[in-house]
């Protein structure tokens, strides 16, 4: 079999097809061309100040990792800029622990400070606990990850204000925003589309801007990055893991790529293109301070308010 040589440096050889643009990559190309689809997504959606305090929300799997390594080497070269790695611990025995782990692991590697909020500590239950609970009471059809997705929201939030972040940094990937939108849409829920974004715009002094500077960097890519530079991170999968219709969707996604290279980043694209529209047609509603617990919410008690009461 003849080598092939590396697209971009045209020395190398080549170790990664990139189907949806038709390169070949070397290790140290390939690196290099993440970190710079990086740099390029903060810029392209003014995602950061030169002086900005960043936490970046590090879950212990190979997205947050990989994006907490690369954000610390672009934060070098910024002096007045800060990191901050934070940590939301649902209470999920033997998985998110261990996650825990491995993100203290690499943050002290990295000499960045690691900040962990519970769901203990914040409400009272660990998401075992809650399951457990729910059960008992016969479930009310939601889901652990419902359940988990809305808590963790909040507790990020928390998290990033604890450690007085101007922003807060999630490694959604792009295969993450194509299936979100495409959820939505089978949802019935299409109006939501117009908040999802790469930086949020709702603006509250309680709430802490969320950025998502790997939302154009598709999921088997950032998975080659941790790999090539040998990040360890979780990868058992949660025991709660049950959204079956994202399930399906990762799989018809992933199929139509094969078949059809660069319709992940075409869905994104079309979603950016229709959103202006889609938010005049949203109602804006303004940010107010939940009745029960003060964090910000567009109704008088908040989700995560509505929920906890249910479990207890
Ligand atoms: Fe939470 Fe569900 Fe993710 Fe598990 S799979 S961490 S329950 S959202
Ligand atoms: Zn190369
Ligand atoms: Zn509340």
């Amino acid at each position: 079999m003849s080598t092939v040589i590396c697209t971009i440096c045209k020395q190398r050889e080549a170790f990664f097809f990139r189907p949806y643009s038709g390169e070949s990559l070397c290790r140290r190309c390939f690196i290099k061309s993440i970190e710079h689809k990086v740099r390029a997504t903060i810029a392209k959606y003014k995602m950061l100040e030169y002086n900005d305090r960043i936490a970046v929300a590090v879950s212990g799997g190979k997205d947050s990792l990989s994006l907490l390594h690369i954000l610390a080497k672009i934060e070098q070269k910024y002096p007045k800029a800060s990191l901050v790695a934070v940590s939301v611990d649902e209470g999920i025995r033997g998985y998110r622990d261990k996650a825990i782990k491995m993100a203290a692991e690499n943050c002290e590697k990295l000499g960045i400070k690691h900040h962990i909020v519970s769901f203990k500590q914040l409400y009272g239950y660990t998401l075992d606990q809650i399951v457990k609970r729910l059960k008992r009471k016969g479930g009310d059809g939601l889901t652990p990850c419902a359940y988990c997705g809305v808590l963790r929201r909040k507790a990020i939030n928390i998290a990033a204000r604890d450690v007085k972040a101007d922003k807060f940094a999630t490694a959604h990937t792009l295969d993450d925003e194509a299936q979100t939108i495409l959820l939505n849409i089978l949802h019935g829920d299409a109006l939501r589309i117009a908040r999802e974004k790469p930086i949020t715009d709702e603006v509250h002094s309680k709430l802490v801007q969320r950025i998502k500077p790997f939302c154009e960097v598709p999921e088997k890519e950032t998975a080659l990055y941790a790999y090539i530079r040998k990040i360890r991170f979780q990868s058992m999968p949660c025991p709660y893991a049950s959204e079956a219709m994202r399930n399906d969707i990762r799989i018809f996604l992933n199929r139509m790529e094969q078949k059809h290279a660069g319709i992940k980043f075409t869905i994104f694209r079309s979603i950016e293109k229709i959103q202006p529209a889609l938010e005049k047609a949203v109602r804006k509603e303004g940010l107010k301070e939940c009745n029960k617990c003060g964090e910000p919410t567009t109704a008088e008690i908040c989700k995560p308010c509505q929920m906890l009461r249910q479990v207890s």
